[in-house]
């Protein structure tokens, strides 16, 4: 019995994820690397304990790949070309970006600010950025993050403009979170996801991700990566 290859059951999830909107199961993982299902519950665990995916709470079933959501999340991921059948679950506004990154695709992203309400639907892709006006609440700071990262993904939000990001702020967690544009965050998705579906990925080191913090102006103890 020989033990599925780490990258390999990496690179089968976020394939699956890319082309069908879904996250293979232990068994089929099991079948397509020729080993066990106990195998790849190990590599599963491994894995997520090295932050290249996210489990479910029951351990048995991947919940996340970022920008990759197995599970209805509040964006809704659309490809431009009307031709183009697949859907993604955006976790969060940035991931949203992160998907049309890391497929170099044109989108159309759906949501509703936390705010208001409003229906927001806006279009962005790899160049072009998201309309100017709409604001993205992050909710703790990156030291936190991976405290509960879907949690943290469930609050990173698209509003309709900072003026309603404040206001939702002030109401419900006041003095918290840090509110950018979206097109900055748009900008940080770019490098941040944009390589996550390359054969040569290697996963960022805390350095390089926190220069990518910087260099779109994302700087500060907020931003302080641990
Ligand atoms: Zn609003
Ligand atoms: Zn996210």
């Amino acid at each position: 019995m020989t033990s599925p290859d780490r990258r390999q059951v990496r690179d089968l999830v976020y394939q699956t994820l890319a082309a069908e909107g879904r996250a293979p199961s232990v068994a089929e993982l099991a079948r397509r690397t020729g080993t066990t299902p106990a195998d790849v519950h190990h590599a599963l665990h491994d894995l997520a304990d090295a932050h290249a995916l996210v489990l479910s709470d029951d351990g048995d079933a991947v919940r996340m790949a970022h920008p990759f959501s197995a599970a209805p999340m509040a964006f809704v991921v659309t490809p431009q070309d009307g031709r183009d059948d697949r859907r993604w679950w955006g976790g969060c506004a940035w991931d949203a970006f992160g998907i049309s990154a890391a497929l170099r695709l044109d989108v159309r992203i759906d949501t509703a600010c936390p705010h208001c309400a409003t229906q927001l639907s806006y279009r962005a892709g790899p160049g072009t950025p998201p309309p100017g006006d709409l604001a993205v609440r992050f909710p703790r700071p990156a030291d936190r993050w991976w405290d509960d990262v879907v949690a943290t993904c469930t609050m990173i939000r698209t509003f309709c403009s900072r003026d309603h990001a404040e206001l939702w702020t002030a109401e419900h967690a006041s003095g918290e979170g840090y509110i950018a544009a979206a097109t900055t965050v748009w900008e940080l998705a770019t490098p941040w996801y944009g390589d996550r579906l390359d054969p040569q990925f290697e996963p960022h080191d805390r350095e390089k991700n926190q220069q990518l913090l910087d260099g779109v102006g994302l700087t500060g103890p907020f931003w302080h990566l641990p």
